[in-house]
């Protein structure tokens, strides 16, 4: 590591990546390539000597560039946002330059004792129930991602109860949650061994927006249980991918606790605007719940990757995760006067990540993110009220967060396989556009369009000239 080589080379780096920002509305915000395009651009194999760092912005400029969808483009609705920030982006850059690999306490006590305090200064602000908090048996971790957070969560609740009713009942062992659950889930039960017979999808209440409804878990549970089955794990949301459907913690939670399951609460979107205190309503009943996860990286100005999950009972965790092998043992642990984050999780090695979620929290503060989260959710209110005057649309559920769920409506034969035909169509014409980005999914058989207004440099008029554009290609295909 040459530091006046880092001083010179990473200057010019930020440089390179405050110009990007400055001037990322000039590019398509999704990526127009075709798939291959960059194998015809660059060497079959890698170069023998050093090239300089210009040869290879030049190449980042001409070449990568047009193969990037950029998400942190202010006109940029898919899926949800994935916020970059400043200091984000100087946590990210801090714990590139440490390099440390803080697996256990000892490898760097900075690294587990930092995550420990900047989840439990989380869970406050979400106003998280005292057992998800490190000062007793519950505490905070940063996953990848969501999808890591529920596998280890049930692989947690699947040895626990597979300790009581032995392993041979693995085949047993069921699974509940709604058909509005993250596809996540589905691989989680995968990875876990649990049956895929086993795994009960239910049916969403569509009258609501898309809502699990507890009486039909109920129902499941009490006929898996006639049934010689053992019903372990339900899995809530709050802002669910589709249509940001909150699931009812409390009435799920009682269920779960009469029937001995785990409860873990997915809020991956949802969870940011619960530090609102106007929005904390849509976690309540969390205390029911044994594990609840966010993602910091989607809404929260952290750059990706910064997954946050709480558990009431860290030692469920680490009874199914940990490893004690001659080569990590050392005092501190040995003592079991610390936490080695190593055991809560499924790789061995983690980064400094709690650096980026401690910038954010500090060079913003608690009050300009609940601001933050309150604009995004005005504009998609904003927008919501747009979609709703015009006639050749509507809203399909009704909006909770900065979803806004809307498609062009059916036309006078009422033909719902053409209406879906002609979303798609919009959908393509908009994005080929490169103007914006939106992206869609399906709800009871109807294609739906999902403007998800959540990127930090998106602002009023970028929400107005996307609904512009929204308007004027689905004028092109409407009938004459
Ligand atoms: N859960 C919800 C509600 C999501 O919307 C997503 C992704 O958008 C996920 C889980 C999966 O997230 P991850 O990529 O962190 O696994």
């Amino acid at each position: 590591m040459d530091s006046e080589q880092l001083r010179e080379y990473g200057h010019r780096m930020v440089d390179f990546i405050a110009d990007y920002y400055k001037t990322i509305e000039s590019f398509p915000v999704l990526s127009q390539v075709q798939p291959g395009y960059l194998h015809n651009l660059l060497p079959d194999s890698a170069p023998d000597h050093p090239e300089t760092v210009e040869q290879v912005l030049d190449d980042v400029k001409t070449k990568i560039l047009p193969g990037v969808t950029h998400w942190q483009s202010p006109n940029f609705f898919a899926y949800y946002p994935s916020n970059s920030s400043v200091a984000g982006f100087l946590g990210e850059m801090l714990s590139a330059g440490l390099g440390i690999v803080g697996f256990s306490w000892v490898t760097s006590p900075a690294a587990t004792e930092l995550e420990m305090i900047v989840l439990d200064w989380l869970a406050k602000l979400l106003n998280l129930p005292e057992q998800f908090l490190s000062k007793g048996n519950g505490g905070g971790v940063i996953q990848g991602s969501a999808s890591e957070a529920v596998l280890v969560v049930m692989i947690a609740a699947r040895d626990k109860v597979l300790r009581s009713v032995g392993k041979n009942s693995l085949g047993k062992l069921v699974v509940y949650s709604s058909e509005q659950t993250h596809s996540a889930l589905q691989k989680a039960c995968q990875i876990a061994g649990i049956h895929p017979e086993n795994c009960r999808v239910l049916k969403a209440d569509s009258s609501t927006n898309y809502a699990m409804r507890p009486e039909l878990l109920q129902e499941a549970v009490s006929r898996d249980l006639e049934a010689g089955l053992i019903p372990f794990f339900l899995c809530g949301n709050v802002g669910t991918t589709s249509s940001t459907a909150v699931d009812p913690l409390g009435a799920l939670g009682k269920i779960a606790k009469s029937n001995d399951m785990w409860f873990h609460v997915d809020a991956a979107y949802a969870g940011s605007a619960c530090i609102c205190p106007e929005y904390r309503q849509y976690i309540d009943g969390v205390e029911t719940t044994d594990s609840f996860n966010m993602n910091a990286h989607k809404w929260f100005l952290t750059n990706f990757d910064c997954s946050l999950l709480w558990v009431k009972d860290q030692y469920a965790l680490t009874e199914a995760l940990s490893t004690n092998p001659e080569f990590l043992k050392n005092k501190a642990s040995q003592a079991d006067l610390v936490v080695d984050y190593k055991d809560w999780q499924i790789p061995l090695g983690r980064r400094f990540r709690s650096l980026k979620l401690w910038m954010v929290l500090r060079l913003y503060g608690a009050e300009t993110l609940k601001n933050y989260i309150r604009n995004h959710i005005k504009l998609a209110k904003d927008l919501e009220q747009l979609v709703s005057q015009d006639p050749n649309f509507e809203v399909i559920t009704p909006r909770i967060f900065a979803l806004v769920c809307f498609r062009m409506v059916p036309t006078d034969d009422n033909d719902e396989k053409k209406c879906n035909r002609r979303n798609l169509e919009l959908l393509e014409a908009v994005n080929s556009s490169g103007k914006l980005f939106i992206s869609h999914t399906a709800l009871s058989g109807k294609i739906v369009l999902r403007c998800a207004i959540g990127a930090p440099l998106t602002e009023e008029k970028h929400v107005k000239e996307t609904w512009k554009v929204i308007q004027e290609k689905a004028s092109y295909l409407l009938p004459k």
